[in-house]
């Protein structure tokens, strides 16, 4: 796997699980992280506040979580999207799960952010299309800043939180 600032991260098995038990770390650092979840940026997209909640137990579905597990990862989905509209990232945000095979279950935060919408009025079908633009356009010294200047803020607003 590349990180999003195209350092190489190599892993034996479940990159999910590697990263709650930090064994690779990427370069703005993790946002925040309790006994269920872990918090942070994506690892290999550099897209500024598209972030990613991990529960740290191995699971592949939505509904392998126990139900205290959900009730904590939606709060924390609840949080961030607040505090990353607060910091001023993006007005509105996708919530997105997806179930796959052999991949740790995990929930992407993504902003709306303008130049979206430069590249399509179409959400849903376009995703790729920002992801590829993102890969081979924004891994600029100027992003990765505004990335870890995120995470420094999303980070100070969460820490308190249980
Ligand atoms: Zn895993």
């Amino acid at each position: 796997m590349k990180d999003y600032a195209n350092n190489e991260i190599k892993i034996n098995g479940c990159y999910g699980c590697a990263y709650a038990k930090h064994k690779f770390s990427i370069p703005c650092g993790m946002v925040y992280e309790n006994e269920y979840l872990t918090i942070s940026q994506d690892w290999e997209l550099p897209i500024n506040g598209w972030i990613v909640i991990c529960p740290k137990r191995h699971i592949e579905k939505f509904d392998e979580l126990t139900d205290e597990e959900r009730n904590i990862v939606f709060k924390f989905v609840g949080l961030t999207t607040k505090y990353l509209k607060q910091i001023g990232i993006s007005e509105y945000f996708s919530v997105e799960m997806e179930e796959r095979k052999n991949i740790h279950f995990h929930i992407s935060i993504i902003p709306k952010h303008s130049w979206m919408k430069e590249i399509s009025s179409s959400w849903m079908d376009n995703i790729g299309a920002f992801t590829d633009y993102a890969k081979a356009n924004l891994r600029t010294k100027k992003n990765f800043k505004d990335i870890e200047t995120t995470v420094k803020k999303l980070s100070k607003l969460l820490k308190n939180e249980k």
